[in-house]
């Protein structure tokens, strides 16, 4: 199967979680990390996140500085990558910033479950794939992204998508960024949700780099697929 080289950036707290008991987004990088994360969404083709990431945060999904927005308008890009969400039944709200703000061409993907009106909706706003019964079948979804044109995805999260999609054997490196804060809580996301590994089948990553940022460290790992 030909897919993407797909990447997950994440921050996390010092304590493995990536939001708070509410499920609310936190602050846990500075400037330094964020103009790389900035740098990484415009050197993609596009950019990914799971429903439960657009519900709770909303996010736009946008390249933020203006030199690297023309820099891809230079290259004959759209200013911004290609924004997925996935998206098993269309619950993307249709007023999502995804929609609103920026530029540039958004993919819903969708199960065979989702409601025809909610997809006609959405498909105003989008491209739909269809991929999977009830469930969004992640290896079909990335084999179409592909055939669209996508060589390489980032990944931005929720801690279910992570699972789902490392759990998959979908993700080719992993970049966290640890920073100077504990969350706590046991019902605070972490990177990686889900049902998680059995002792036997645990994934091994191997350590590429570790770079100290302003109050964090960055480490970047290549997933050893089994
Ligand atoms: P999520 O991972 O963004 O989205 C999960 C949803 O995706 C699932 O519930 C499912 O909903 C859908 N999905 C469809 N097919 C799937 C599949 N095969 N595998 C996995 N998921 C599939 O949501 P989340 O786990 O609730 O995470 C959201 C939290 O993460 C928020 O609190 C947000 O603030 C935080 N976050 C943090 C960062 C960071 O870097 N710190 C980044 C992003 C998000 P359906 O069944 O409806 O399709």
């Amino acid at each position: 199967m030909e897919r993407p080289f797909i990447f997950i950036n994440s921050a996390m707290s010092a304590d493995g979680k990536i939001s708070t008991k509410e499920r609310k987004q936190v602050k846990i990088s500075g400037n330094i990390d964020f103009n790389r994360m900035d740098q990484l969404r415009a050197g993609s083709d596009a950019i990914m996140v799971g429903i439960g990431t657009v519900l709770a945060d909303d996010p736009s999904l946008t390249v933020k500085s203006p030199e690297l927005q023309d820099k891809r308008i230079k290259a004959g890009l759209d200013e911004n990558p290609v924004r997925i969400i996935v998206d098993s039944n269309a619950r993307t709200p249709i007023d999502a910033d995804i929609f609103t703000k920026g530029k540039g061409k958004r993919i819903i993907i969708v199960s065979e479950s989702a409601s025809l009106k909610k997809i006609a909706e959405l498909k105003e706003k989008a491209d739909i794939i269809v991929a999977g019964k009830k469930k969004v079948h992640l290896p079909e979804a990335m084999q179409k992204l592909r055939e669209q044109g996508i060589k390489q995805l980032m990944v931005e999260g929720g801690a279910t998508l992570n699972w789902g999609m490392i759990s998959s054997g979908l993700v080719d490196e992993i970049y966290t960024f640890v920073g100077n804060l504990i969350i706590g809580g046991k019902n605070s996301p972490t990177f990686v949700d889900g049902v998680g590994f059995p002792e036997k089948e645990l994934l091994k990553l191997e350590l590429m780099d570790a770079e100290k940022i302003e109050d964090g460290i960055l480490l970047k790992w290549k997933v050893l697929q089994k």
